[in-house]
């Protein structure tokens, strides 16, 4: 569908980048991660594998799909019943909702060398739950880690007094004002597929350390016995291994990727696609970790709604049902090939990564974040949402990635077109697209 007027929509966005700082509540949306002036940042309806803009203009979503919340797709039906049917009896009162023990015990159902759960609304929040967990079961305060763990204190705190130390996981330029100096030299960084970093932190820290932190996988597969090294130095010094699965979870099986890998945290996070976009996470953990989350004060009221709950039964229920980690899969890995064929096909460089469900590639070209905003930008005008990143849902169909393969086919050869020719800043309606965390101009 051709985009006929996008005026209100960018009315909208200039209203809250006066109302809100930095626009968004999330930086994975903000519209200058795809590119500012092009993008539509706002939705007035969402539908399975369809998103309408302000305007009514409606796209075929085949970008973040919703960063990795609604795995089933917008409006799941059976999703949605569930929620609509727990609103018609009330979702919150003086009591507790009995859904949460029922989620408790599917998940370590799923998770069977997991005892115990406790719940939260978002993914951030919940490591930080566990976090405070560890840091109560040990009595210890510094915490290694690898990757991208949400916006609290006890990560950010990495990026004090170093110069960039978490550029090397996922977000680069993350500021750490606001958070205590104090908490200096408490997060330690090691890398993925790298046992010896982490070994290093062991043998100047490991009496220290009260946890040991990283997805399971995310971009690269784990090389062999890398995730054993990890567990072996995690035991050997008597730290809590956590399993970041928010983005990983629900992906590659129906639990945590841990599972699919053979890799026994001590606890395990979960958000993102527990609840198919309705808020909800849950840390799940041994009993003899968990049980120290009655030593510390760890309560919130939002965490006792009905809505989130019902909303992840229902989720696991039917991703279960309908083994929806093959469809994902499949989903991905056809996207994965379509790109490296495009980037052979029109003699683009492109590096192609992420495991198939959470996709991405990069333009290898002089100046990567003009070519993406000009992707970008020729994709919406041929009706789809997309940007360098697939993440699929259950709801897309192979008829949606074939007809999103031919325009992206269109785009590729516009970009080596406009690349030889007049250079592609000339052709872009927005802004090239931002990299890292930056301030929104
Ligand atoms: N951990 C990982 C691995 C993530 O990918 C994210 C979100 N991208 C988070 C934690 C933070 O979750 P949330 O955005 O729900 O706070």
């Amino acid at each position: 569908m051709k985009i006929k007027d996008i005026s209100q929509t960018f009315a909208l966005q200039e209203r809250a980048k006066a109302r809100i700082p930095g626009l968004s509540q999330l930086l994975s949306k903000r519209p200058d991660r795809f590119s500012y002036g092009v993008w539509p940042g706002y939705f007035s309806r969402a539908e399975g594998a369809r998103v309408w803009d302000m305007d009514g203009n409606e796209y075929i979503d085949m970008s973040i799909g919703g960063i990795g919340a609604t795995v089933l797709g917008y409006q799941d039906p059976d999703v949605d019943a569930a929620v609509h049917e727990a609103i018609s009896r009330g979702v919150a009162s003086s009591l507790n909702c009995p859904e949460e023990v029922e989620l408790a015990d599917l998940l370590c159902e799923l998770h069977p060398w997991a005892d115990m759960v406790r719940f939260g609304r978002s993914g951030g929040e919940a490591l930080a739950i566990a976090v405070r967990i560890a840091r109560a079961a040990t009595g210890r305060d510094k915490v290694a880690f690898c990757g991208y763990h949400g916006w609290y204190d006890w990560y950010l705190a990495a990026n004090l007094g170093t110069e960039n130390a978490l550029g090397e996981h996922l977000i680069s330029g993350l500021d750490p004002a606001g958070v205590p100096k104090a908490l200096a030299g408490t997060a330690l960084p090691f890398s993925y597929n790298d046992a010896d970093s982490l070994e290093s932190i062991v043998n100047n820290h490991g009496h220290e350390l009260a946890a040991v932190i990283m997805e399971p996988i995310r971009s690269s597969l784990p090389e062999a016995g890398f995730l054993n090294r990890v567990c072996e130095l995690t035991e050997s010094c008597g730290a809590v291994l956590i399993a970041d699965e928010v983005s990983a979870g629900f992906r590659l099986t129906c639990g945590g990727a841990h599972m699919a890998l053979g890799f026994e945290p001590d606890v395990a996070v979960f958000s993102k696609a527990l609840g198919n976009g309705y808020p909800v996470s849950a840390v799940i953990g041994r009993a003899e970790v968990m049980e120290a989350a009655q030593k510390s004060f760890i309560s919130s009221t939002n965490w006792t709604d009905r809505i989130g709950p019902v909303a992840a039964l229902a989720m696991i229920r039917k991703f279960r049902r309908e083994e929806a980690h093959t469809h994902l899969i499949d989903l991905g890995e056809s996207i994965q090939k379509g790109w490296q064929q495009l980037g052979q096909r029109h003699g683009i460089g492109i590096h192609v990564g992420g495991i198939a469900p959470l996709s991405h590639f990069a333009f290898e070209l002089p100046n990567p974040l003009e070519a993406k905003a000009y992707y970008v930008q020729l994709m919406l005008d041929q009706g789809f949402l997309a940007s360098t990143i697939f993440y699929s849902m259950y709801a897309h169909t192979l008829a949606n990635v074939e007809a999103y393969l031919v325009a992206a086919d269109l785009a590729f050869s516009e970009i080596v077109r406009a690349a030889k020719a007049e250079g592609i800043s000339e052709r872009l309606r927005g802004e090239p697209s931002a990299s890292g965390f930056k301030r929104l101009a």
